[in-house]
């Protein structure tokens, strides 16, 4: 290890990953820079290779609620490890977790671990289809539930800025039982199920859409889902892989007060490791192996270290709902302001403390309109937030997460660039 900046690591990782990057996003293609490379971080800060010192307002995509390096969760994680890495074999902290899912998001009766959103998702459907006896699924047009097969259509985000809708390497097989409606549209729901009446096992969405850029379900549209699928016998799935733990300590379902039959967890729950859950109704989650015919396994599954992480960061936030009040303030003060110094060239959603700054001038309440922003314009804004420390999404298309550990001079420096920007 030497001190190469992020040019020269970019250079090596090209020739032996894809797009010199594990994860399509971090290649920074959207917006045509170098990714930074990234050397440590603590609290809201980031600091890459070449020394820049950063805000960060990704955290790591949604995990970092409580900001780097917490020396709560570090502390257990550490003594975690001092116990062995893995044993493959059921562990007290597993018991716990499923204990302390159940009393903080009351739907999950029975829930199981496993080690990604996209492992959650794609576990939830088999199930819903397990139990329903049905093969067809509803998802939402730019909404994103992993990189499955079967969800891989019409996802948002990384698959919206590169103009890729859909994935090479996807047999049209594998997704003609994913019907595709859209978002806040209630017509396009109800029009499926009119035209599948018996054979839509579960409609899967984003309680609060963030894979688009932030999206907030109109009023009654989440109460519609539910109704719905109640009616046609469909199990609704809230995929809460962003919005858990994060609008709320019980997620989008009891910040909008609505019951799905099944959830999926990802990213919080895992405190900065690698963890997912799903879960929900017991008799549904019962069809799960062993206990059903579902079949669902995982070596590394409920990992000592990654429950740790997570216990950790969820009982932080359990022990502390002020966390929420704070959150909200936060992120609505640099919403508000950047409302103020635009005067008009953008849109800004913004909830709790997940927020989308839209390069249009229309309403964003689904794909299309999401879609209609300017992303060359983001672009040339992701690059003087960048040049001004100020660490954000590489994509008009992606949330922007403000973490406990923002404190007030971060905010007010950040709206500070903000303006410069917007008033330059
Ligand atoms: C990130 C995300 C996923 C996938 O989670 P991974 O851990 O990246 O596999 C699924 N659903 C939503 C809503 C997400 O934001």
């Amino acid at each position: 290890m030497t001190d190469e900046t992020s040019k020269e690591l970019y250079a090596r990782a090209k020739l032996r990953m894809p797009g010199g990057v594990n994860s399509p996003v971090r290649a920074y293609q959207a917006v045509g820079r170098t990714p930074r490379f990234i050397k440590s971080a603590s609290g809201s800060h980031i600091t890459d290779v070449d020394g820049n010192e950063m805000i960060d307002y990704i955290c790591s995509w949604g995990p970092g609620i409580l900001g780097h390096a917490h020396p709560g969760v570090l502390k257990k994680v550490k003594a975690a490890c001092d116990d062995g890495l893995t044993y493959g074999a059921p562990t007290e902290r597993e018991v716990e977790m499923a204990e302390l899912l159940a009393r903080l998001v009351p739907s999950m009766e029975v829930s199981r671990l496993v080690n990604s959103g996209t492992e959650a998702t794609m576990s939830a459907i088999r199930v819903a289809r397990g139990y329903t006896k049905r093969d067809k699924i509803i998802k939402f047009r730019g909404c994103y539930h992993g990189h499955s097969d079967g969800l891989l259509v019409k996802a948002g985000s990384a698959a919206l800025t590169t103009s890729v809708p859909d994935s090479a390497g996807v047999p049209a097989d594998f997704t003609k039982n994913t019907l595709v409606a859209e978002y806040n549209n209630k017509d396009s729901v109800q029009a499926l199920f009119e035209a599948n009446p018996d054979s839509i096992a579960a409609v899967i969405v984003e309680p609060v859409a963030a894979n688009m850029g932030v999206v907030l379900p109109k009023d009654g549209f989440l109460t519609f889902l539910r109704e719905i699928t109640k009616q046609y016998g469909a199990l609704l799935i809230f995929d809460e892989v962003i919005t858990g733990f994060r609008l709320a300590l019980g997620g989008a379902q009891e910040y909008y007060g609505i019951t799905p039959d099944l959830s999926t967890f990802g990213k919080i729950i895992g405190g900065g490791m690698p963890v997912g859950a799903y879960g929900g109704r017991e008799d549904i989650m019962r069809m799960v192996s062993p206990d059903g015919t579902v079949y669902q396994a995982g070596t590394l599954s409920g990992n000592p270290i990654a429950t740790a992480a997570g216990l950790a960061t969820l009982k932080i936030l359990a022990e502390d709902r002020d966390i929420y009040i704070r959150l909200e303030e936060k992120t609505a003060q640099i919403a508000q302001a950047v409302r103020e110094a635009s005067h008009g060239r953008v849109v800004v959603n913004q909830i709790g403390s997940l927020m989308s700054i839209f390069f249009t001038d229309g309403e964003v309440t689904d794909y299309d309109s999401a879609a209609k922003s300017d992303t060359k314009a983001y672009a040339d804004y992701f690059g003087f937030m960048l040049d001004h420390g100020i660490y954000v999404a590489p994509s008009q298309f992606e949330a922007m997460f403000v973490s406990d550990a923002h404190g007030d001079s971060d905010i007010q420096k950040t709206i500070h660039v903000m303006q410069e920007y917007f008033e330059s």
